[in-house]
């Protein structure tokens, strides 16, 4: 073995070796989990049970999102009042629940050392700080150690003007990883216990290394060539035109991969994904043998997530309901009614010509908005964001009615592909409180998590769902559920929704029942974290707090910068905080 294959060979063996330090850093979550056997079932494929268990006696939703509400208090949008009347504890936990935490109950301020508990705590958030907008410094970690075993594989001993070649051998071995992290059904995610959307980071910056590394290995000979005078007969020859054509995708794909390509035509972005991957690997293998086990493994990588794809695929009727107060489409899906977990999503293709010319090629994720085995079927809440949601709450606006004049909802073929991504194996139901801070369509977390929160009917004793709105009438269309969550759970549940546009006249005295709350202006979500914490550690509570956030990642970044900075008495106090992450964006 030559100095080239002998360093990305041991390059390829640390790569594995970390994340077998993570796979063996996950079993311990891994284990809690899989003991449940309940959880060996859910999360993988999506089904339909009949006739449904009648299992679930927590929370019954026998209120549709669209049903009538009993009023119980108003709120008067006019004078800027509204109900902060918190929902009614149940009767084991009146008595200890205070509403302010026994400082008795507290560790003192840490002036005698710090606990390992606290010190863990900080350096939890200190992996979780946000260097810069979209990455923690975990990321930021990962990121640099990549780098540094890349750069030091392609420059130990090696010039690239003089030495073109090794890099070459470099971009040769990270093919299986660029193509293994590509992947849906992601075997590096399953080893880690997170989602393949949550390894895209990674994705990206092997793909724009290797992109880097075939312009250096193009340059290096061009320039060797020019040198040595024979330029012209070397790019007459098959592997070196076999290489300007590998060359040629991987540029396509760094190109089309920027932001700005994504954000103007997500369509060119996927479709030159898509061509270039395939030629790329045909390319190599002719430009250099040597390719030919890399490329092996990448197409069993991307075989196999294809057939896992394909296996993972419903084609079925969705019933689509516009809800024009939140600018969302709701989908439901009534032939599948099990097999996801909370907080997991679907890629969404919808099958009809009323999409548009080419609406049908796309599929879009979107996070499941229900808890799952009841009689709705599978429901996703798609905000109207851009051109193919806007088709869809378009197609949704033309539902048809019945004679009574009540909404039916607009029947059209969908292809839903999965379940995927969700909490990994943290199970949110060992936590003693749970609080949710979403934003717009985000609720549709909180509106699966929560009742699966309450259908456990663990150790959750509280659970406080914070929405962020511009209109408040969007609570309209969801009060009936929410009402449902507050009211028929044994798990104390609130509802803060916060709005930030103007209130229009259909909104104004709005009747609200104990335990929502709306008011304007933005969260403040630092002091709706130390009361959940309180209201956790006052129930009896102290295996910490599970606060999931979804929707814009501005949302993700405040939580994150919150929970950082967040009181470490009633941290340790509570047992720990939990973030777990669900943003919109790449
Ligand atoms: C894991 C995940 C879960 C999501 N869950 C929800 C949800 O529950 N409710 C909800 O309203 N939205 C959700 N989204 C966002 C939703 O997928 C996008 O808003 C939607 O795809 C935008 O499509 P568009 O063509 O209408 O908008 P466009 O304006 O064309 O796109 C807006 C942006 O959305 C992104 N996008 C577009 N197409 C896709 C695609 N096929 N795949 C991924 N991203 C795309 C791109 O970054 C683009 O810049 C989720 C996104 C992700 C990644």
């Amino acid at each position: 073995m030559g100095l080239d294959d002998n360093l990305v060979y041991h390059a390829d063996i640390l790569i594995f070796g970390i994340i077998l330090i993570f796979t063996l850093a996950s079993l311990p979550r891994a284990y809690a989990r899989l003991s449940r056997r309940s959880e060996w079932s859910q999360g993988h494929f999506l089904r339909s049970i009949t006739p449904l268990p009648a299992t679930k006696p927590r929370f019954n939703p026998k209120h549709t999102p669209l049903a009538p509400v009993e009023p119980e208090s108003f709120v008067d949008l006019d004078h800027g009042n509204s109900s902060t009347a918190c929902a009614p504890l149940p009767s084991e936990y009146k008595n200890s629940l205070t509403h302010v935490v026994n400082e008795k109950a507290l560790p003192k301020h840490p002036n005698q050392g710090p606990t390992v508990s606290s010190i863990w705590h900080q350096v939890a958030f200190v992996l979780r700080y946000r260097v810069h907008e979209n990455y923690s410094v975990n990321q930021v970690l990962l990121i640099l150690a990549y780098i540094i075993i890349i750069f030091y594989v392609s420059f130990y001993q090696s010039d690239p003007f003089t030495d073109p070649h090794r890099a070459g051998f470099v971009i040769a071995s990270q093919i299986p990883f660029v193509y293994a992290l590509a992947t849906k059904n992601n075997i590096i995610g399953m080893m880690v216990g997170v989602g393949y959307e949550k390894l895209n980071f990674l994705h990206r910056l092997v793909g724009k290394l290797m992109v880097i590394g075939a312009n250096v290995h193009f340059i290096g000979y061009v320039y060797k060539w020019s040198l040595a005078g024979d330029i012209y007969s070397k790019l007459a020859e098959d592997y070196v035109r076999w290489g300007i054509v590998a060359l040629v995708c991987l540029d396509i794909l760094g190109f089309c991969s920027t932001e700005y390509v994504r954000s103007k035509s997500y369509n060119l972005f996927i479709t030159s994904h898509v061509v270039s991957l395939i030629i790329f690997l045909f390319a190599a293998c002719y430009h250099e043998p040597t390719c030919v086990p890399y490329v092996i493994t990448a197409c069993v990588f991307y075989i196999l997530d294809h057939v896992v794809r394909a296996i993972k695929t419903r084609i079925t009727t969705a019933k689509l309901q516009s809800l024009p107060e939140l600018g969302i489409t709701r989908v439901e899906v009534p032939s599948i009614n099990a097999g996801w977990r909370a907080g997991q999503h679907v890629r969404l293709r919808v099958l009809s010509s009323s999409m548009g010319w080419w609406g049908w090629s796309e599929v879009h994720p979107f996070t499941i908005a229900n808890v799952a085995e009841t009689s709705e079927g599978m429901v996703l809440m798609c905000k109207k964001t851009g051109h193919w949601t806007s088709s869809l709450f378009g197609m949704a606006q033309t539902a048809s009615y019945g004679e009574s004049g009540k909404e039916f909802g607009r029947d059209v073929k969908v292809m839903v592909e999965g379940p995927y991504g969700g909490v990994g194996h943290t199970v949110m139901s060992s936590y003693s409180g749970a609080m949710f801070a979403v934003g717009g369509s985000g609720i549709s977390f909180a509106l699966s998590a929560v009742p699966d929160l309450i259908q456990a009917a663990t150790g959750v004793k509280v659970i406080d769902i914070i929405w962020s709105v511009q209109d408040p009438s969007s609570l309209t269309p969801l009060l009936p559920l929410l009402t449902n969550l507050v009211q028929n759970s044994s798990t104390r549940v609130n509802v803060h929704v916060y709005y930030t546009r103007a209130i229009s006249t259909s909104f104004h005295r709005m009747y609200l029942p104990q335990g929502i709350t709306i008011l304007p202006g933005r969260p403040k979500l630092g002091k709706l974290l130390d009361q959940a914490m309180t209201n956790a550690i006052s129930a009896g509570g102290s295996d910490g707090v599970f606060v999931g956030v979804c929707g814009p990642i501005s949302l993700a970044n405040s939580m994150a910068r919150v929970v950082r900075y967040s009181d470490v008495r009633l941290c340790t106090a509570v047992g720990g905080v939990k973030l777990h992450e669900e943003t919109f964006g790449w």
